[in-house]
């Protein structure tokens, strides 16, 4: 089982279900939302996904129709994103689970939207647009 937190410690979760994927997302969302070059995303299946302290400190934003970008209310840690439009899966974000989740990020997506000033140096597959947040990877 994964786990995480936020920056705080008033927020905690646990996952139980496999890991589907993790992407790197580039759109102007992401890199608001986290504040830097990309959002490292970890796809799972919503049933899987389990907040098991702080739930009261839980906010969240809709940054565009149905995308729910919930963060702790306290510290501001972005700690997961789900869209009622696809009620099955979700994402988490990967820098605040506490162990390996055992995959890796498989592909860039929304590199329209890129930050100038970040450079892609690998080789994984880009794409221009999304969907942002299903499973791949
Ligand atoms: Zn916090
Ligand atoms: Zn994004």
């Amino acid at each position: 089982m994964l786990m995480g937190h936020c920056l705080c410690g008033a927020v905690r979760y646990e996952i139980t279900s496999e890991p589907l994927g993790m992407a790197y997302c580039h759109c102007g969302e992401c890199r608001r939302a986290t504040g830097s070059a990309f959002n490292t995303t970890l796809f799972i299946a919503r049933d899987g996904f389990r907040i098991v302290a702080g739930e009261e400190a839980v906010g969240f934003h809709e940054s565009s129709p149905g995308n729910q970008r919930h963060f702790c209310t306290r510290c501001g840690s972005p700690l997961f994103k789900h869209n009622p439009v696809n009620p099955k899966f979700m994402s988490v974000r990967a820098g605040t689970l506490d162990s390996d989740p055992g995959v890796r990020p498989g592909v860039h997506v929304w590199v329209s939207e890129k930050a100038p000033w970040y450079e892609i140096r690998d080789d994984l597959p880009q794409h221009a647009q999304g969907p942002p947040h299903p499973p791949q990877g």
